[in-house]
């Protein structure tokens, strides 16, 4: 039972209200001092903030950061660097933005300091991925892992809600499946239990009122403590389906994740009764799987794959393209009782086994 291995990830953190003020010193502090600045272009704004802070520390801003990280971005961003000489980067933004400056530490070894600004948490994680021909390559390297993460609960502010409810609910996920998982490492699973605990504390708080701050630190908390046990743990059948979904329809990341969340627990509810259970006390409720359904409600985010731009008739092909390979997963996968699960999450439906 309490056979496993683990192994830590080069994590360099700083997390509080209002540290973004640190970053010119921490990186001078690291011997940068030639900064390209990543955004997307929804966060321009955000982004020539940074620049600003950072003064003669930066080198200029690329805001063409995309969903996925498409090869041609990430070709158009090693221009910049090797046009403006950068040393290192600063992504500021959601898992987007982040992607970008993990591609390029893959491709060039560039420094990355990230700013996160969602709830993905990819900055803990060693995964990258870049997506070419319609196809997201995706891999583990310890290099992509952020040279410094600066966490200011403050940038979340200007996340809309209507974004930051399904943004926390993917973080969940990626604590979730670390607590009721097939092999669970108990290391890994303290992180994630404390991660479920603080997400499902504070996000209805973050939607509710929104200018709570302590609600957002502890919801940033959560989602560094979630992306953590991702980045060290494991993933299931939720992931398999989420990567499915994204992959073959093109859904929306953070809805996806959380549409299919409760579903995925209550499938697996029988095989990880303890973890099952450890998730129920965490979330402070009776049912797990109900307990994530009911948040999702809660924070305002879709519950049903129709809603999110799946036809009832794209169901079968997605059953049988997520079966197609073994999945690591606690309860036994089938094709059938996919589909079944996937026309429940279709409806919206309460999550059952
Ligand atoms: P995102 O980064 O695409 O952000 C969505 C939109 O919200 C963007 O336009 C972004 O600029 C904007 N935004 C983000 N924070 C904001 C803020 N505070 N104020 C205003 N606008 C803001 O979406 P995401 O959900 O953060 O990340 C999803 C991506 O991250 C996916 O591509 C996913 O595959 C990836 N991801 C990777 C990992 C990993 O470990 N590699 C983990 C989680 C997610």
């Amino acid at each position: 039972m309490f056979n496993f291995d683990y192994q830590t990830l080069p994590w360099n953190i700083i997390f509080g209200t209002g540290a973004l003020k640190r970053l010119p010193g921490e990186l001078a502090d690291l011997g940068y001092s030639r900064a390209l600045v990543l955004c997307t272009p929804d966060q321009v704004i955000q982004g020539q903030g940074i620049v600003t802070l950072l003064g003669e520390l930066a080198v200029g801003i690329f805001d063409q950061a995309q969903m996925h990280v498409p090869a041609a971005t990430v070709d158009q961003a090693i221009d910049r660097v090797e046009a403006l000489k950068a040393d290192c980067t600063v992504s500021i933004g959601g898992g987007s933005t982040t992607g970008l400056g993990k591609a390029l530490a893959l491709k060039l070894g560039l420094p990355n300091i990230v700013i996160p600004t969602s709830y993905a948490g990819s900055e803990m994680t060693n995964i990258w991925g870049i997506t070419e021909n319609d196809r997201k390559v995706t891999g583990r390297d310890n290099i992509v892992v952020p040279t410094l993460t600066i966490y200011d609960p403050e940038l979340t502010l200007t996340l809309p809600a209507k974004f930051a409810g399904p943004s926390g609910l993917n973080a969940m996920a990626q604590a979730v499946v670390n607590v009721a998982s097939a092999n669970v490492n108990p290391i890994v699973q303290l992180m994630a239990i404390e991660a479920v605990r603080a997400l499902a504390h504070s996000l209805p708080m973050v939607i509710a009122e929104p200018e709570n701050m302590e609600a957002r630190a502890e919801a940033l908390y959560g989602a560094c403590l979630a992306g953590g046990s991702l980045g060290t743990g494991t993933t299931s059948l939720h992931h398999r389906l989420c990567h499915t979904f994204g992959g073959t329809f093109n859904t929306p990341h953070a809805e996806t994740h959380t549409v299919l969340l409760p579903h995925c627990v209550a499938y697996n509810a029988a095989a990880t009764a303890t973890g099952t259970q450890k998730l129920a006390e965490a979330m402070g409720v009776d049912n797990a799987a109900v307990g994530i359904f009911n948040l999702a409600k809660t924070v305002g985010a879709p519950t049903a794959l129709k809603d999110i731009g799946i036809q009832e008739a794209d169901l079968d092909r997605a059953a049988a393209i997520a079966t197609e390979t073994p999945v690591n997963n606690p309860e036994t996968v089938t094709k059938e009782r996919v589909r079944e699960l996937l026309q429940r999450a279709w409806a919206g439906e309460m999550p059952r086994a």
